[in-house]
């Protein structure tokens, strides 16, 4: 490993500076949370699992033209990427309606948006990453408004590629976070993962509201089968990507 110095140990992964000021290491790891952290545990095999997923998707979206801060994967668990400047905002792109809006709406699980819906959170563990409104956003200066027009381009841009391609998966893509960064040159970039931890993805070969669940709902519900099931997504993205 050519890591020198770790700079950051968040929930999932860990970064660590390389002798490239321009170059990150991020270190994937086992560990799961959720409910801004209150339940904590672990997923056997998913620091690999979801490295492995980001960085074949990541690829793919660049051949979409979608840039992203992905260089390459040193060991199935790691993964070289372009040191940036977070965007301190966590995107949120929904197509089906599930979880937080579900609660906060009242509209039922399953509901099929009539287009797809982006929010904003504010990325602070501290105050557990509440909702933002543009003005907020502006208010706290955490990006310009020809910034956040930029954003959300690009996040629905994603969205329309990843749809299709999970479909092609036999998965349906309920909803998804994303987060960006600004690299030295000012060009946003998508940053961060995407995996089984950070999007809801519903099996479209079985019918039952809990055994179609791949994603990180089956531990935040205690639903079982944590592991296969974020397996059954690496199988079948790899898989797709060889066609
Ligand atoms: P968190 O617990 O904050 O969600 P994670 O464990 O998911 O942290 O990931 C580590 C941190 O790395 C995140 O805060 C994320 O914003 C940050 N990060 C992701 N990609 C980059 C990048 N290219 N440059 C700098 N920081 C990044
Ligand atoms: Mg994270």
């Amino acid at each position: 490993m050519s890591e020198t110095e770790k700079l950051y140990e968040g929930k999932a992964k860990i970064l660590y500076a390389t002798a490239d000021p321009a170059i990150l290491l991020t270190v994937y790891k086992d560990d799961a949370t959720a409910f801004n952290a209150q339940k904590r545990g672990q997923i056997r095999g998913k620091g690999e699992i979801n490295c492995q997923i980001t960085a074949a998707l990541f690829k793919w979206l660049s051949s979409k033209d979608i840039a992203t801060h992905y260089i390459d994967s040193p060991e199935p668990n790691q993964m070289r990427v372009k040191a940036l400047t977070i965007v301190p905002i966590e995107v949120v792109i929904r197509n089906i309606a599930a979880g937080s809006l579900c609660r906060q709406t009242g509209l039922p699980t399953g509901q099929i948006l009539p287009s797809p819906l982006v929010e904003y959170y504010y990325k602070s563990d501290e105050l557990g990453d509440p909702l933002l409104t543009r003005d907020r956003i502006f208010l706290l200066n955490l990006v310009t408004p020809q910034r956040l027009a930029e954003i959300e381009d690009l996040a629905r841009k994603i969205n329309q590629n990843l749809q299709s391609f999970f479909a092609e998966c036999k998965i349906t893509l309920v909803d998804f976070k994303l987060e960006f960064g600004i690299d030295a040159q000012g060009n946003l970039l998508l940053a961060d993962e995407i995996s089984p931890d950070t999007c809801r993805l519903w099996d479209q070969e079985k019918s039952d509201p809990r055994s179609r669940v791949m994603d990180k709902d089956r531990f935040r519900q205690d639903l079982g089968q944590v592991e296969s099931a974020y397996q059954e997504v690496q199988r079948r993205v790899l898989e797709q990507l060889e066609q």
